[in-house]
């Protein structure tokens, strides 16, 4: 069956398929020290808050239990599933018209969202249908986004005997590599480049779903979280416009997944929070109350 006939949905993973325990730090650049931990959604709905300390350079972010594969799929093991997209998933995988693909800004590699659903529930993803967008071989496997030093908050996650084997990405195709690829490719055409390049990180997303597109996929549903990802991949619609001989007959849905159908199962993953980081949870922890106050939030 040619990819054209074929329906290719593609999720993203936290908050959409997975509500988990992962974190990320906010720590103050000049003494090192973590202020805040806000889980997933936190960071969807503060991101353009916090990316604005962060360009002032007040604060760095610490994005180790998504960036780094060991302790991120352990937390991804433990997480509580989204069982309406789950179930889509699933059945999307055992529907011979259909496939499924995954883009998701967790973690930097597409190996261990591979082994998360083999091994937890036989669902056989190739591993080039699967996106990391922050998944750059270049720059190795700590993403060097400020993995945090100073930080005296320990961890409680264990870290395992390397579930994940990570060694196994080598032949495919980084997100850093693609987006190289495809700006290379379209640079000389401007309606292309202006709709690819990507100003935000968000919004690699959508470089990730051009590939797919480029590989002759034309009936696609998207299924994500944040609003700002949902615009963002809506604009790819203007392909149809841009060449119709070619695109005319994409068929692009994307599908906003309201806060609603994950906000107890965050109850749940917040209930069994790690206690030593009470005073730190956005927004009611004392220490991280006090550290956003300085900046008005
Ligand atoms: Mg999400």
């Amino acid at each position: 069956m040619k990819n054209k006939d074929i329906l290719l949905q593609v999720f993203d993973m936290d908050d959409t398929l997975v509500i988990s325990n992962s974190i990320n730090y906010i720590n103050e650049t000049k003494s090192g020290k973590t202020q805040c931990v806000i889980n997933s959604g936190q960071f969807r709905d503060i991101k353009n808050f916090i990316f604005g300390l962060q360009k002032k350079k007040i604060i760095e972010i610490d994005y180790s239990e998504y960036s780094n594969t060991d302790i991120s799929y352990k937390l991804l093991q433990q997480s509580e599933k989204i069982i309406k997209y789950m179930c889509k998933l699933n059945s999307a995988y055992h529907d011979e018209n259909q496939k499924v693909a995954i883009i998701t800004a967790r973690g930097n590699s597409p190996q261990q969202i591979h082994n998360f659903f083999k091994e937890l529930y036989d669902i056989n993803i190739p591993v080039n249908m699967i996106k990391c967008m922050n998944w750059s071989v270049n720059k190795g496997n700590n993403l060097s986004r400020s993995v945090n030093k100073g930080n005296n908050l320990s961890r409680s996650v264990n870290k395992g005997n390397n579930p994940s084997r990570s060694g196994n990405n080598v032949n495919i195709e980084s997100q850093d590599e693609l987006e190289e690829r495809l700006l290379r490719k379209y640079r000389g055409k401007k309606e292309y480049y202006y709709l690819l390049r990507a100003k935000e990180k968000g919004e690699r997303k959508k470089l990730a779903m051009f590939n797919f597109i480029d590989h002759g996929y034309r009936k696609i549903n998207f299924y994500d979280d944040d609003p700002d990802n949902t615009i963002s991949m809506k604009t790819l619609k203007r392909l149809k416009t841009i060449d119709k001989s070619k695109y005319g007959d994409l068929d692009l849905s994307v599908y906003f997944v309201p806060q609603k159908e994950h906000s107890k199962l965050h109850q749940i993953v917040e209930n069994r929070t790690r206690e030593h980081l009470k005073k730190y949870i956005y927004p009611n922890g004392s220490i991280c109350k006090k550290f956003l106050k300085k900046y008005n939030h």
